[in-house]
C-alpha cells in the first residue's frame, strides 16, 4: 500500500483543489490553487510540508491563489531555512502561467508528495492543459479536461484535440481515481440524461449523486471505470449512445463534437 492520502478542497464557487499528502514523511503537494485560504487550512491541519504545486492550466480559477500560498510558505523572500516549494506547469504555457520552477511536457515524470506522476498533455479546454497520472497511487488529476460526467468547454482547442485527450485518459485502468476541477455534476447529470439513452449504470449513478448532493458532499473524485460507463463525452464511440443520438456508425470524433455542441447549447 502506498502512503498517500488525497484531500479534496472546495474553493471559490465550484472549484476543487487537491492536497496530496504522504503520511510516511509528512510531505504534501497541491494540485491547482483557485484560492489559498482553504488549501492552507488543510495543509495546517495535516501539519504538512508543502513540496510542490502542480498547475493544470492557465485559467485564473486554477492559479490565482498561488501568490498567497508563496507568501505563506516562503518563496523568493523566504527567511533562511523556510520551506520553498516547486511550481510545476506546462512548458508550452510558460508564457501565461505564473513563474514556474519546473516546466514539463508529455511523458515527463514529476514527484508529488514523493510519488512519481507522469505528465499527460490533454489539450482541448485550453491548448497546453496537462494532467498528472500515477499508476502507484492509481490517481489522475484532470482538472478541466475529463470531468465527473463531463469535460471542459472548448475555449481554445478543437473537438478533435479534446477527443484525442479523452481517449488518452480513457486508456488508463478502470480503477484509476479521477480528480477533476469543478463541481458541475448537477448540469452534467441533467445533460447526460437528456440524451435519451437507456443506461442502467447511469441511472444507478444518478441515485448515488443525489445522496452525495443531499449531504452537500463533492461528487469529485470519481472512478475512471464509472466515467467510461456513464460520461457521454467518453462514449462517443459507444453504439448505444450513438443510436440514441441518431448517429450510428458515425466517426467518434464527429459524435464527440456533436455531444459537446449539444452541451454548449444545453
Ligand atoms: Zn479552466
Ligand atoms: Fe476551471
Amino acid at each position: 500500500m502506498h502512503p498517500i492520502q488525497i484531500k479534496t478542497v472546495p474553493c471559490l464557487q465550484d472549484n476543487y483543489a487537491f492536497v496530496i499528502f504522504n503520511q510516511a514523511n509528512g510531505r504534501a503537494a497541491v494540485v491547482d490553487v483557485p484560492e489559498a485560504a482553504p488549501i492552507i487550512a488543510v495543509l495546517d491541519e495535516l501539519d504538512a510540508q508543502l513540496d510542490a504545486v502542480f498547475l493544470t492550466h492557465h485559467h485564473w480559477d486554477h492559479v490565482d491563489g498561488l501568490s498567497a500560498l508563496k507568501d505563506r510558505y516562503g518563496f523568493e523572500n523566504a527567511p533562511e531555512g523556510a520551506a520553498v516549494f516547486e511550481v510545476i506547469g506546462a512548458k508550452a504555457d510558460q508564457h501565461r502561467l505564473p513563474p514556474l520552477t519546473h516546466a514539463v511536457s508529455e511523458g515527463d515524470t514529476i514527484m508529488l508528495a514523493d510519488m512519481p506522476f507522469q505528465i499527460l498533455e490533454v489539450s482541448g479546454h485550453t491548448v497546453g492543459h496537462i494532467a498528472a497520472y500515477s499508476e502507484d497511487v492509481q490517481a489522475v488529476f484532470t482538472a478541466d479536461s475529463l470531468m465527473a460526467m463531463g469535460c471542459g468547454r472548448l475555449f481554445e482547442g478543437t473537438p478533435d484535440q479534446m477527443w484525442a485527450s479523452l481517449l488518452k485518459l480513457r486508456s488508463l485502468p478502470d480503477h484509476t481515481t479521477v480528480y477533476s476541477g469543478h463541481e458541475y455534476m448537477g448540469g452534467n447529470m441533467a445533460f447526460a440524461k437528456s440524451l435519451g439513452e437507456d443506461n442502467a449504470v447511469l441511472a444507478k449513478r444518478e441515485e448515488e449523486v443525489k445522496m452525495l448532493r443531499l449531504g452537500s458532499r463533492p461528487t469529485v473524485p470519481s472512478s475512471l471505470g464509472l466515467e467510461k460507463a456513464t460520461n457521454p463525452f467518453l462514449r462517443a464511440d459507444d453504439p448505444s449512445l450513438q443510436a440514441a443520438l441518431g448517429m450510428t456508425g458515425a466517426d467518434p470524433a464527429e459524435v464527440f463534437a456533436a455531444i459537446r455542441k449539444r452541451k454548449d447549447d444545453f
